[in-house]
């Protein structure tokens, strides 16, 4: 078989997609605009000190547990270093003064909240039971044999996971903790369905780490990997036009004029992105391009990248979640004098027995109407008074920051910034968003973008396609690929993998 399958961005996604398709004899052409391949595993380095920029912590990955298993398919296990966040506090959720800890485990979680909510274990013991329960139902976290893709419960999916929380506990302080993390999913109140919610927190409850030394590791292996199998991996390869004859795709144009021909074709870009690359013909109906344009995307976020005296400040193996108000599911509604009302704090992790925090990450919602002033700019190129916004916004939150972790002020050595437009040029995603298009439990067929399109050999695939993040692109991808493969064939290959 030499069927050559061209893939659109170098994301997570599309280098998942390539690396399944090349062990399966598919000949791989991955093309992407950037200098860097990885899209969201990007890191940058600023005086020898590396940022990551959009993959923090990862979960599942003990023996025997989800990502371990795809890791090993995928041959990271052995390129990927890792270190385990704090067993008894991998998140803190902080709220209004008070801090509560996230531990691995069914019984740890529970046993933890239930110091400060000793009348609620009960209802703990629920809520914990439910999130094992969707992920164990999910026949591609638990790396089943399946009939079809779409197998979850109506309740897990028609459900938003505030409603869910809200019926666990009618205690208000409980119901803001048990979505303190919320901003891993860009969680909308009344929108984001429970299984999302589930899935990721029951991802992380069974163990979390950070990846030392930067997710960019991730993206080189899978490169590496391609190109020992006989594919290409393109970088500074902008696509600019998908070009399509009568019934199907048949190359796509560079910017700088060529053309590269292939047989079948995979996004994995943001969809918007996708059909602009398209021609106006009857390939795609003008009711697809609508209804692609007007999806809703998760929110954007300012990030303060801060680099930090040496050995100023002791390594911090938790994720900190602040909210001034108990008020986690609004802080995205947040008005200009209020915010930050809450941010995320992360350390970064450089050596595997780190003792002293060389870089974190302070990171918090913004919307794209903030920075929509500039946004015909270019990076690097934005003017002094975007210059100015930048340090106005990034002061405002270190000073949120020291009231939260006193002294940390003073630790810092430099700070550098990244703002909505910042996401939206590297990524290419809808106004910088993070995690691309917004599920919503009442609509979900409609917020849902299948793998498919009408073109019979262009497919989709990235975070738009199943869900987000490390495990939920992952098997976006394997659904993407299973379109050419057959989805059990590579469920079963990951079941045989050896390390
Ligand atoms: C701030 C932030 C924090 C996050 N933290 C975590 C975390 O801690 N844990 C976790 O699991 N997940 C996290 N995520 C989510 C996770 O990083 C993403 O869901 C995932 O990496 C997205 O992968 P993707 O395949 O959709 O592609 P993307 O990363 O979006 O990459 C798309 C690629 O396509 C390229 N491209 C775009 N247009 C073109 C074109 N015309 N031609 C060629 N190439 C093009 C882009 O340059 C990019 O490289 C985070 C995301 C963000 C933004």
């Amino acid at each position: 078989m030499d069927r050559h399958v061209i893939i659109v961005g170098s994301g997570l996604g599309g280098l998942v997609c390539g690396y399944i398709l090349a062990k399966n004899g598919y000949r791989i052409t991955i093309l992407e605009k950037n200098a860097q391949l990885g899209g969201c595993l990007q890191n940058f380095v600023r005086r020898g000190v590396k940022f990551e920029t959009g993959m923090h912590y990862i979960g599942g990955m003990e023996e025997g547990q989800t990502l371990y298993k795809f890791f090993r398919y995928l041959s990271l296990l052995p390129n990927v270093k890792i270190r385990s966040l704090d067993k008894a506090a991998y998140d803190i959720i902080s709220i209004a003064g008070e801090r509560f800890s996230f531990a691995n485990g069914k019984e740890n979680f529970v046993e933890s909240l239930a110091k400060h909510f000793p009348d609620e274990r009960r209802s703990l013991q629920r809520y914990m039971q439910t999130i094992e329960d969707v992920a164990g139902q999910s026949p591609l976290c638990s790396i089943r044999p399946m009939d079809s893709i779409a197998l979850l419960s109506p309740g897990y999916v028609r459900q938003s996971a505030s409603e869910f929380i809200e019926s666990i506990t009618a205690n208000s302080l409980l119901q803001q903790v048990l979505a303190g993390n919320l901003p891993l999913y860009a969680g909308a109140k009344g929108k984001t369905p429970l299984y999302i919610h589930a899935l990721i927190n029951n991802f992380y409850n069974q163990s979390a780490y950070r990846i030392v030394g930067g997710s960019d590791a991730i993206a080189q292996s899978l490169a590496r990997s391609i190109r020992a199998m006989g594919g290409s991996v393109r970088a500074c390869s902008q696509a600019v036009a998908i070009c399509c004859d009568d019934s199907k795709a048949t190359g796509v144009a560079l910017e700088g004029g060529e053309v590269v021909s292939g047989d079948c074709f995979i996004s994995n870009i943001h969809p918007l992105r996708t059909v602009e690359l398209l021609p106006d013909t009857h390939l795609i109906r003008k009711s697809y391009r609508q209804r692609i344009a007007s999806l809703q995307n998760t929110v954007s976020n300012f990030t303060v990248y801060i680099r930090f005296k040496k050995n100023a400040v002791p390594y911090l193996n938790s994720n900190l979640y602040h909210y001034r108000e108990p008020n986690v599911w609004e802080v995205g509604d947040y008005s200009r004098s209020t915010w930050p009302s809450s941010f995320l704090y992360m350390h970064l992790c450089s050596a595997i027995d780190q003792q002293h925090a060389e870089a974190a990450i302070l990171m918090a919602y913004m919307n794209f109407e903030e920075v929509a002033q500039w946004k015909s700019t270019r990076i690097g190129q934005r003017g002094d008074d975007y210059e100015a916004f930048k340090q106005q916004k990034a002061e405002r939150m270190l000073e949120e920051l020291e009231k939260q972790m006193p002294n940390t002020r003073a630790s810092i050595e430099q700070y550098y910034t990244s703002t909505p437009l910042t996401y939206r040029d590297y990524t290419g995603t809808e106004n910088g968003s993070m995690y691309g298009i917004l599920r919503s439990c009442s609509e979900l067929m409609q917020t849902t973008v299948s793998q498919r399109t009408k073109i019979p050999n262009l497919f989709q695939t990235g975070q738009n396609i199943n869900s987000h993040g490390m495990l939920g692109v992952i098997i976006g991808a394997i659904i993407t690929a299973g379109e050419l493969l057959g989805i059990n064939t590579i469920i079963n290959q990951v079941r045989e993998a050896q390390p």
